[in-house]
């Protein structure tokens, strides 16, 4: 030991104890974005000792404001934000081991990246990934952290299979496509990064010290620039729940996959919501028209957005033209349209 978790184990609550257990400890952080990278260096600089980090985008100048571990550097070279957060992190904790996976996660690799992990922490940024992550930590019995922020709000809980509700207790079904605000279409500003962040890593740092009793039971959700906090208590599970109740685990089956995404022609993928939805275009044109320039008619909604042409149609199907790559094409879709 060379001092540099002294501060951390003269908290009482942590102690020689509690470092070692950290340094033994494995988790899985799914999403490097602003929320992910929030948790990796809180986890690095603690002493967690195997950090899985695992991430399907390239970091991106929009990025900087809020994304804590990335240079302007890594987006210039558009670096993958799973390597830049390696990177960056063992400049910052050298003696614990970053595993960094550049890959969309899906129904075919989540089985596999939860399997062997401690704990899994939420940094994605669409319910579709979330949902899948709370089919396969619930079927693998792997307590997990839920977290979302956008605009000044956030909210969080942990999820602790069989034992709290899981995230379909409380959430039921998928939202429409479209329905929910993204940090690309709402904008998103840092400070309720850090507080959600805070929140669910202090949560991570309590379950791998194994003091559980001081977890927080709720949902919590919280606008730091209303002033508004809410601290909803939870209950038991709910005996009912298509997850933890009945142990449905439709959403990893390759059939329910989340999304349909087929190449069309040369340089463009379409992806198809699971349910169709009726969007409305007029909002969502409205919304996009920040971004660059679009065009909209009564049957679809075209906007020219960085290399890409992307049009939006009323059943929220969406044609990416400028890339023949489906994580690519996906990632676009759950920041411009959201789910
Ligand atoms: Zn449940």
């Amino acid at each position: 030991m060379n001092g540099r978790y002294s501060r951390q184990t003269l908290f009482p609550e942590i102690g020689q104890d509690g470092q070692k257990k950290l340094s033994s400890s494995n988790v899985l952080i799914v999403g490097c974005g602003a929320l992910g990278a929030a948790h990796a260096e809180t986890l690095a600089r603690a002493g967690v000792g195997n950090i899985r980090i695992v991430d399907r985008d390239f970091v991106e100048f929009s990025n900087l404001q809020r994304q804590s571990l990335f240079s302007e550097t890594d987006a210039i070279e558009r670096h993958p934000k799973a390597i830049a957060a390696k990177n960056r992190l063992l400049e910052v904790n050298s003696e614990i081991e970053i595993e960094a996976i550049v890959a969309d996660v899906n129904y075919s690799n989540i089985e596999d990246l939860v399997d062997d992990r401690d704990l899994i922490l939420d940094g994605t940024d669409n319910f579709q990934t979330r949902f899948l992550l709370n089919d396969a930590c619930v079927k693998h019995s792997k307590t997990w952290i839920y977290g979302a922020a956008v605009s000044s709000y956030g909210v969080t809980m942990t999820i602790i299979p069989q034992i709290s509700p899981c995230l379909r207790c409380i959430f039921e079904e998928l939202p429409d496509a479209g329905s929910s605000p993204t940090c690309d279409t709402s904008g998103v500003i840092q400070p309720i990064i850090s507080v959600i962040s805070a929140m669910q890593t202090t949560e991570a740092l309590k379950i791998l010290v194994g003091k559980t009793e001081s977890l927080h039971q709720s949902l919590m959700q919280i606008d730091v620039w209303q002033n508004d906090w809410r601290r909803i208590k939870l209950g038991a599970p709910n005996a009912d729940c298509k997850t933890c109740g009945h142990k449905n685990f439709e959403f990893l089956e390759a059939e329910n996959a989340e999304f349909s995404a087929v190449l069309c022609g040369r340089d463009a993928v379409q992806i198809s919501p699971q349910a169709s939805t009726n969007l409305d275009l007029e909002a969502l044109a409205r919304k996009l028209q920040t971004l660059g320039d679009v065009k909209q008619n009564e049957y679809l909604v075209r906007l020219k957005y960085d290399q890409f042409e992307l049009t939006v149609f009323r059943d929220a199907r969406m044609i990416i033209r400028g890339t023949d790559d489906v994580s690519t094409a996906r990632s676009l879709y759950a920041k411009l349209i959201g789910n």
